[in-house]
């Protein structure tokens, strides 16, 4: 781990589980600074792998609109990386975001947007079994949010987007509070 300390003020007091505060590597910083400016402008999702150790490009893949698809390839490099990838919309990262980071064990989840980021960091120890206990507490984060937001979508206080982006930021947030020592939420505006 290079001992280099960056003080960007974008990315102030970011961690990495396991790494304490304030050692990332600059390289890091400076290539998710420019990732964030390229991808957080984009109209269609893009993915990106980085390799957390010096902010290297593992692989990156080009998607639609509202997703991209992931094969085998690029999920074998997802391993140990930082994943990032847009939401033109800005809504908050979704089910299948969650899924797909776990289960290739990704130390970070980011979704930009061009208002600013959300990440979500997964505890690198985990055993099968934790991921499993991780897992349950999104479910179950998300059952029990689900009522809350189609009511409020029902009285016509919520649209379509508003209501999915609310029932995500519920259900990741509710799962932090849950299993905070396998899993944090953050949202970050520009
Ligand atoms: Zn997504």
């Amino acid at each position: 781990m290079p001992k280099e300390v960056a003080s960007l003020e974008h990315y102030k007091g970011e961690t990495l589980f396991g790494h304490p505060e304030g050692t990332i590597a600059k390289s890091v910083l400076d290539r998710l600074r420019a990732v964030d400016q390229e991808l957080s402008a984009k109209d269609y999702e893009t993915l990106v792998v980085l390799n957390p150790s010096d902010g290297s490009e593992r692989t990156r893949k080009k998607g639609e609109t509202d997703e991209v698809k992931i094969d085998e390839e690029t999920a074998a490099r997802m391993r140990g990386s930082i994943m990032i990838h847009n939401h033109p919309r800005g809504t908050a990262p979704s089910l299948e975001d969650f899924m797909i980071s776990l289960e290739n064990r990704v130390l970070e989840s980011h979704v930009y947007h061009s208002g600013g980021r959300y990440i979500m960091r997964f505890n690198p120890d985990m055993d099968v079994h934790a991921r499993e206990v991780l897992r349950s507490a999104a479910q179950i984060a998300y059952s029990e949010s689900k009522p809350i937001v189609d009511r409020k979508f029902l009285a016509g206080e919520l649209g379509d987007h508003e209501a999915w982006h609310e029932l995500m930021s519920r259900s990741w947030e509710r799962t932090a509070e849950y299993v905070p020592e396998l899993f944090t939420y953050t949202v970050e505006s520009k």
